[in-house]
């Protein structure tokens, strides 16, 4: 017996397969969705298709944004010699809130994971390797305490290290398996600031 109608029975299906909704959020999500006004859930499905189609990846640093060039990457006011690498967009939001980072950025999308299948081609590396032709002075590698996040940032200091080009990674400050986005913004600063060469 169908405890609910099917269409509320699709909704939660859809809700619960959500990242880190599991199936009773899904429950009282979809529940308040259905008494919700229409022009709000409207405006909700709406905002969730605009999102989707509008958004994109920067053309230099592959974080999401509106535009050909994200916000950081079009400023003239940043230091486009230091570029720090990190593993998502939520990281180099992370950063960008302590407001104390002047260089620009490169967002990998992943990490190397050998258990998950994940390689070096999978991630945004080639894209890094090509910006480095231009006038990049130091690459500092921000990647999580993980053990992909490591395998990373290795891999990483090995590919940059013949170019001559100085590549650096943040202190291990940063509690292990920790996300950067969880991490406050004063063990950030520190984690940046202890940076030893890789
Ligand atoms: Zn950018």
């Amino acid at each position: 017996m169908d405890l609910y109608s099917g269409h509320i029975n699709r909704l939660i299906d859809e809700l619960a397969a959500l990242p880190g909704i599991g199936a009773k959020s899904a429950q009282r999500l979809a529940f308040h969705m259905i008494n919700m006004p229409r022009e709000k859930v409207e405006r909700l499905a709406k905002t969730m298709v605009d999102a989707r189609e509008n958004v994109r990846y920067c053309n230099e640093c592959y974080t999401l944004t509106d535009q050909e060039l994200c916000p950081v990457c079009s400023s003239s006011k940043r230091d486009h010699s230091i570029i720090m690498v990190v593993e998502n967009t939520r990281d180099l939001a992370a950063y960008e809130k302590t407001g104390k980072y002047t260089g620009v950025y490169h967002v990998l999308h992943g990490a190397i994971s050998p258990m998950l299948g994940i390689g070096p081609n999978d991630i945004r590396l080639k894209e890094l390797m090509t910006r480095l032709e231009g006038e990049v002075t130091e690459v500092i590698v921000a990647t999580n305490s993980s053990l992909e996040g490591e395998t990373t940032a290795m891999y990483i200091g090995k590919l940059i290290k013949p170019t001559g080009i100085r590549v650096t990674r943040i202190a291990s400050g940063v509690p292990v398996g920790g996300d950067l986005e969880y991490i406050d913004e004063v063990t950030l600063l520190r984690a940046l600031e202890g940076r030893t060469e890789l």
